[in-house]
């Protein structure tokens, strides 16, 4: 910018910025009671649930991977989703604004906690997961994420600990819970400390833990690509020592893993429960980075179309893909015919207020097509395997 125009600009800008100082902020008049989901009408049975979590994809996270792939165009896996609603992201923090512990918390147990909290309350009470759920009901259960498999969103499904930032501890506990699934990063945790590579001060050996359990574990991509899932009954597979790479280096793509995930778990008759994350929107958000943003997106979006394929071609699996808040406050600024391009721009390198889609697929999907909270997703999800009130399940009533 010249600096004529730059002092036009301030000149402009100088009294909507003092009057926008004083009408910044509203009060917030009442604070009213979040509520639990109703019961859904007509309720469908469902044999598998899976769950895809974007971490920090709001709305405009998907609109700009839309715009960058198809201009004004549609076309993602998502846009061919029975039901698209939205949800408000808020946790009991006094900030309102939730962090991915609080907001993957009450994704998988159906409640509403503080920041930090994984697996607990707010009072520092254990709640049980969806995956706790899917076991008691005989199903498999299996978690897939981009980053390293402590991180928050994981770890929600798996472990229960009091603050996120206790990755050897959450390690433990996923190291002992019988998820037949577990794929990411992160075998620094699950390594004893003598090991070179290891990140623990203490001896356990909680990949001998896993093996001595029955699980098949790997840490090789290519030892990975040679398993035959149809004779394996359960699955660790940890490509890197800390968390994965971005999607364009990653050693074991997230598509890759899904569905080695999909071919082991479908093997139980009974069914079975997952949970995907698209982890690193999430930390392009926070890096106000538009391109690794839009690249993340675009992955989870070619894993959801072949999660898509699968759930339609079987029939009796709810497919929700959503996210546990927005990160960056993005919005799509400019774009240009002529240039061929999308410019978005930031508000913040924190998580927003801003509610996140929900899309929805597959028996009851139509009860996704609405404003919920984000602890009613699980909450009427589990109807379909005729749980009426999560919240007694998650408290051990
Ligand atoms: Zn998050």
């Amino acid at each position: 910018m010249k600096s004529g125009s730059a002092i036009l600009v301030l000149l402009i800008c100088l009294p909507l910025a003092l009057y926008a100082d004083s009408n910044d902020t509203v009060a917030i008049k009442t604070f009213r009671e979040y509520p639990d989901a109703t019961a859904i009408p007509g309720v469908k049975k469902v044999k598998n649930i899976i769950m895809m979590i974007g971490d920090g994809m709001g709305f405009n996270q998907v609109t700009a991977a839309r715009m960058a792939a198809f201009g004004r165009g549609v076309g993602l896996a998502m846009d061919r989703m029975e039901e698209t609603g939205q949800s408000i992201t808020l946790s009991l923090d006094s900030s309102l604004i939730t962090d991915s512990a609080a907001g993957a918390t009450s994704l998988a147990s159906g409640i509403k906690t503080l920041n930090g909290r994984i697996g607990e309350d707010a009072g520092g009470k254990r709640v049980r997961t969806i995956a706790d759920l899917a076991r008691k009901r005989g199903k498999s259960t299996g978690v897939v994420a981009s980053c390293d498999v402590t991180h928050a969103t994981p770890a929600c499904f798996a472990s229960h600990v009091k603050s996120r930032a206790n990755a050897w501890e959450i390690a433990r506990q996923m190291a002992d819970e019988p998820l037949d699934v577990l794929l990411g990063g992160g075998y620094q945790y699950f390594l004893p400390g003598s090991h070179p590579e290891s990140a623990r001060d203490d001896e356990l050996d909680l990949i001998a833990r896993m093996r001595k359990r029955g699980a098949t574990v790997t840490m090789d991509p290519a030892e990975f690509r040679e398993l035959e899932p149809d004779k394996i009954k359960t699955l660790v597979g940890l490509f890197s020592p800390g968390h994965q790479k971005p999607a364009a280096q990653r050693k074991v793509s997230l598509k890759e893993m899904t569905k080695t995930a999909l071919e082991v778990l479908n093997r139980n008759p009974e069914g079975f429960f997952l949970m995907v994350e698209a982890s690193q929107i999430d930390w392009a958000g926070h890096a106000n980075d538009f391109k690794y943003n839009v690249a993340e997106t675009l992955d989870f979006d070619e894993t959801i179309a072949m999660v898509l394929k699968f759930v339609q071609d079987d029939g009796e699996t709810l497919l929700i893909v959503t996210a546990d808040h927005e990160t960056g406050g993005l919005s799509i600024n400019k774009a240009s015919e002529e240039e061929s391009s999308v410019t978005g721009g930031w508000t913040t390198g924190s998580h927003t207020a801003n509610p996140v889609p929900i899309f929805a697929h597959g028996p009851n999907s139509h009860a996704f097509g609405r404003v919920l909270h984000n602890h009613q997703i699980p909450q009427l999800a589990v109807q379909g395997w005729g749980v009426k009130n999560f919240a007694d399940f998650a408290y051990g009533k």
